[in-house]
């Protein structure tokens, strides 16, 4: 039976509703949820279909799409219309697929090499967050179904090395699916969230996320302490899994087997049966010692635990010198890693999980499904974020990048968009003029380069930095967000010790579409964004040294030749000219002109004062 919970402000009825969290892979999918009154993490298992949803879309000829276990029977037979590894495109373009272009059997588009690539089914075109979306829909009709209760609401699951780009993908395939997405959270987190670390805030940890799923593999390092979860580094690599040891298999089959070798070129159907036995072989050698069968009663199909472990060791082994570089990365010995998480259906292959335990020096954990590990960790969260644990602090983030304006107009980020709150972080600055006695502090919010675009919080003058020459004062900016989301800055100068400070609510007006649309706008302008950013700092790389070599003539021209000072003088005229073309290339060309031909002025004056100190003291 659905609870039905008071509202007391209120007074109003509101039914409770399940938040699930989703494990979007790029081989299986899952859902999951927090039982109710049983309050345990549960994969949910719709009409007895399996909790696994293989991340495969089919479109038939009749324009239906199916989803899961029935789409990837499709693979082999109907590769043109049939999407599989879809989370490999989000947030990509064609131009970030490199080399990978050929890994996939349907048809990607490359019309615009600089905007996220489409994919072609049929006549139709589909953008990777529409293909994730037919997944996640799937998902949510299953949970609907299994819990007899609407779904609108979910936490998403993405690698910890998804960037900005991938992440947004992932948020706008869960709206696309009709689910608002309260939250994205890394895979490894959710993983040990799952194994219940990271629940009570006094506990610290360091622990180790070993992921090898279908075709990638991850590791994660993590630091967790008082609830928050630091990655402190990933490594991996997102072309290798169990793919790889199905291959493995099938090649030491062609090798094994005349008759394999002579027919599996020409024959599509035998490829097929061949791959499914080697997936077959593989499970069955995660607990038996020996695989034997046949195709069509005449090819024998068969491999030894002790055979195929000979065959896999290279791949084992590449995914321990990720490990290895992920630690040192992180900066830690394997000693230093309290506690290894297994996740991903591959990590059930007993080698793989020796040879981990055996590099950290410490078994494993594998207590928990790891196909469904990622899933459980996400129904936490969303428990959590429903307010059902009210035991447990709950971490806000920041929706919105926060910064401060520097030279040009450019938005210098001080505290990321998604970083937990209470937070604090800052940045030292200087003054750009000599005798420079007032710096204007500009708080902005946002995400694009440009503070223009972005939303201005405030303002205010830091008076009274004592005169001194360009580039000496030190100006340390604070940025303090605490719990309740007021943003304090604070600008000290620290050689005269001036101080002035103002606060701030960065969320104070704004709604959740709003944000969302200046999320979008930076995702949308991102391109352009940088290339106006990149002119913009050539030009204060140019004004600053236009600023400077004036300075010199000034100050020292009577160290220089008429020659020198002519050629300095038309140097600086066509630096000023490049300023007109608003060309990053030509102007920094120009800055390097002048460089080059007036750098030597500034030892010669030295030598030259050195003497002087010198010649001075002789004379006393
Ligand atoms: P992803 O996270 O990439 O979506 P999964 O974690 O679901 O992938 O892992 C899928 C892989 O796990 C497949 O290659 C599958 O063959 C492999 N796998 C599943 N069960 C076993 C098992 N019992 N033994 C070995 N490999 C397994
Ligand atoms: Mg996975």
């Amino acid at each position: 039976m659905a609870k039905v919970a008071i509202n007391l402000s209120t007074g109003a009825l509101q039914q409770e509703e399940v938040i699930v969290g989703i494990d979007l892979g790029t081989t299986n999918s899952l859902v999951a949820y927090v039982h109710p009154e049983t309050k345990t993490p549960t994969a949910i298992n719709d009409l007895g279909r399996g909790t696994i949803v293989p991340s495969v879309v089919h479109f038939t000829q009749q324009g239906e799409t199916i989803i899961g276990t029935e789409a990837k029977d499709y693979l082999i037979t109907d590769p043109a219309n049939t999407i599989y590894s879809v989370k490999r495109l989000l947030g990509k373009s064609y131009k970030d697929l490199g080399e990978h272009k050929d890994y996939f059997g349907y048809k990607i588009i490359d019309d615009n090499s600089e905007g996220l690539v489409k994919i072609r089914v049929g006549d139709k075109f589909y953008s990777p967050i529409d293909l994730s979306a037919e997944i996640l829909k799937e998902l949510r009709a299953r949970a609907e179904h299994a819990l007899k209760t609407p779904v609108n609401r979910a936490v998403i699951t993405v690698p910890a090395y998804f960037n900005d780009s991938q992440r947004q993908a992932t948020r706008d395939a869960g709206k696309l699916a009709g689910l608002e997405v309260l939250r994205i959270v890394n895979e490894p987190t959710a993983a040990a969230l799952a194994y219940g670390i990271g629940i009570d805030p006094t506990e610290e940890k360091t622990v180790a996320v070993y992921d090898l799923g279908g075709g990638t593999f991850d590791i994660s390092i993590l630091s967790i302490h008082q609830g928050i979860f630091e990655v402190l580094a990933t490594n991996g690599d997102t072309y290798l899994g169990g793919d790889d040891l199905d291959r493995a298999i099938i090649n030491h089959w062609i090798l094994d087997n005349q008759l394999i070798a002579d027919t599996i070129n020409s024959d599509k159907n035998l490829s097929q049966e061949l791959r499914l036995k080697a997936e077959e072989a593989k499970k069955v050698l995660s607990t038996g010692e020996v695989y034997d069968s046949y195709i069509n009663d005449s090819i024998k199909c068969h491999i030894t635990r002790h055979t195929f472990e000979s065959l896999i060791r290279p791949i084992v082994d590449k995914t321990i010198d990720s490990c290895r570089m992920a630690l040192a990365d992180a900066k830690l010995t394997p000693e230093q890693i309290d506690t290894v998480i297994m996740v991903g259906g591959s990590t059930r292959v007993p080698l793989v999980y020796t040879s981990v335990s055996d590099f950290f020096g410490k078994p494993a954990n594998n207590s928990l499904n790891p196909d469904e590990v990622v899933a459980l960790g996400a129904a936490i969260q969303a428990d959590i974020l429903a307010g059902n644990r009210k035991d447990i602090l709950l971490l806000d983030v920041t929706p919105l990048t926060l910064g401060i304006e520097t030279m040009g107009g450019l938005m210098d980020s001080i505290i990321p968009r998604n970083s937990k709150i209470p937070t604090k972080a800052g940045r030292q600055y200087t003054t750009s003029v000599d005798g420079q006695v007032n710096m204007k502090i500009s708080v902005y919010q946002g995400e694009r380069d440009l503070v223009r675009e972005n939303r201005k919080l405030a303002e205010f003058d830091l008076k009274g930095i004592p005169a001194m020459p360009a580039g000496f004062p030190k100006v340390d900016v604070n940025f303090i967000l605490n719990a309740d989301g007021i943003l304090k800055v604070e600008a000290i100068e620290l050689r005269s010790g001036v101080r002035q400070e103002v606060e701030v609510k960065p969320q104070y007006g704004l709604t959740d579409a709003q944000v969302e649309q200046m999320l979008m706008d930076s995702i949308t302008h991102a391109r352009e964004d940088v290339s106006a950013r990149m002119v913009i700092e050539a030009r204060t790389t140019a004004e600053q040294m236009l600023y400077q070599v004036e300075r010199f003539l000034e100050k020292n021209g009577e160290h220089l030749t008429e020659e020198e000072i002519d050629l300095t003088r038309s140097n600086i005229q066509k630096l000023r000219e490049s300023l007109t073309t608003n060309d990053k290339d030509t102007i920094l060309k120009a800055v390097d002109v002048l460089e080059e031909q007036t750098s030597p002025f500034a030892e010669r004056v030295m030598q030259i004062s050195i003497k002087k100190a010198m010649a001075g003291k002789k004379i006393e």
